[in-house]
This record gives C-alpha cells, sequence and structure tokens, in this order.
C-alpha cells in the first residue's frame, strides 16, 4: 500500500518515522512532505422497496460478476449519506431517500471502513457504468453464494434481521481476507 514517489515533487520516498511519531511514514527524501496514507472509506446503502431489496451485478472488478448494495468510495465535498446517495445514482440509476446508518464493517486487511444506510427505493432503476444488471430481490432469493464482498452479506443480513426496526449501528472487523469477527466496544480495557 506504500506509495513509491512523493506527489508534490516526484521525488522517491522513504519508509521513515518522522520527529515525534511512533510509525513509520512515506517520507519525501527531497522535500520532506510526509505522506500520510489512512484508511479509505466506503459508503453505500440498501435500497428497499416493499420488502424487495435492490442489488448490483458489479461490470468492474474487482469481483467482476458479483452481486453488491450499491457503495462505492466517499468523494471529497460530500457527507456519507450523500455519498451513498450518489453511489445508488451512479450504480443503479436509481434515487432513493437515505435512512439511518445501520452497519459499520472496518476491512483491516484492505485499509477501507465501510458505512451501511438504510434507504427507501423511490423511483425506477437501471444498470450504471459500473453495473451488467440492477434487480430488486425478495429476501428469500437473494444470491448468498453470489455476493461481492462479506463487508456486504454483513450488512444486508444486519438489514434483514432488523426487519425495519433500529437496533443501532452493527459493528464488525474483517481483519484478513478469511477472518471476521464481531467488533468489540472500542473502549480501552475492554
Ligand atoms: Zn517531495
Amino acid at each position: 500500500m506504500h506509495i513509491k514517489f512523493c506527489s508534490s515533487c516526484g521525488a522517491r520516498v522513504a519508509l521513515k518515522a518522522p520527529d515525534g511519531d511512533t510509525r513509520e511514514r512515506s517520507v519525501c527524501i527531497e522535500c520532506g512532505v510526509v505522506h500520510y496514507q489512512n484508511p479509505k472509506i466506503v459508503v453505500g446503502c440498501v435500497p428497499e422497496r416493499d420488502g424487495k431489496i435492490l442489488l448490483c451485478k458489479r461490470a468492474i472488478e474487482p469481483r467482476y460478476g458479483f452481486w453488491t448494495a450499491p457503495a462505492g468510495f466517499m468523494e471529497l465535498g460530500e457527507d456519507i449519506a450523500e455519498g451513498a446517495a450518489r453511489e445508488t445514482l451512479e450504480e443503479a440509476c436509481a434515487e432513493v431517500r437515505i435512512g439511518r446508518l445501520f452497519a459499520s464493517v472496518d476491512v483491516i486487511y484492505a485499509g477501507q471502513l465501510h458505512l451501511f444506510f438504510t434507504a427507501r427505493l423511490l423511483g425506477d432503476y437501471a444498470p450504471g457504468d459500473e453495473s451488467l444488471e440492477v434487480r430488486l430481490f425478495d429476501v428469500p432469493e437473494i444470491p448468498w453464494d453470489e455476493m461481492a464482498f462479506s463487508s456486504n452479506s454483513f450488512a444486508l443480513k444486519k438489514f434483514i434481521e432488523d426487519a425495519g426496526r433500529d437496533n443501532g449501528v452493527h459493528r464488525r472487523v474483517i481483519s484478513d481476507k478469511r477472518s471476521t469477527r464481531a467488533a468489540g466496544s472500542g473502549l480501552p480495557g475492554k
């Protein structure tokens, strides 16, 4: 995940801990700029109408041909709910009314945090550029074996279990591709 060149001046970067820092960072050997790398935020939603859930079949890698809830990287200048609505418009050509945040998944091996909202599907839908197909699924039809990402599967399961109730934000931590665990309280000493 480390960069090789400085995006400010183009010189090489070296891995070292800047003064007063305990972690190694990519530091430019010429201009000294520290290139901090932090997790990226992925925002998405589970669009629902009449008990059916809208999913998209991916037309892009990774996981080409697998199903996903509309989700993608947050852009600068938007909040997480706006990002989830924008991704739904891009991937499913669908307008949604974003509801509440209900799932948060730390995907540590990928350096990402995935956040999911409930959403109400408002109008028509169609495949966007990044989707092969978009369709509404009854819950028993959901293709669990063909879901693109385990964060998505986790969010979908919790959405179905909640059945419209507000059970707070469900958390999950995925440390590597094979290991997943329930999230702790996040409090020191717990
Ligand atoms: Zn530089």
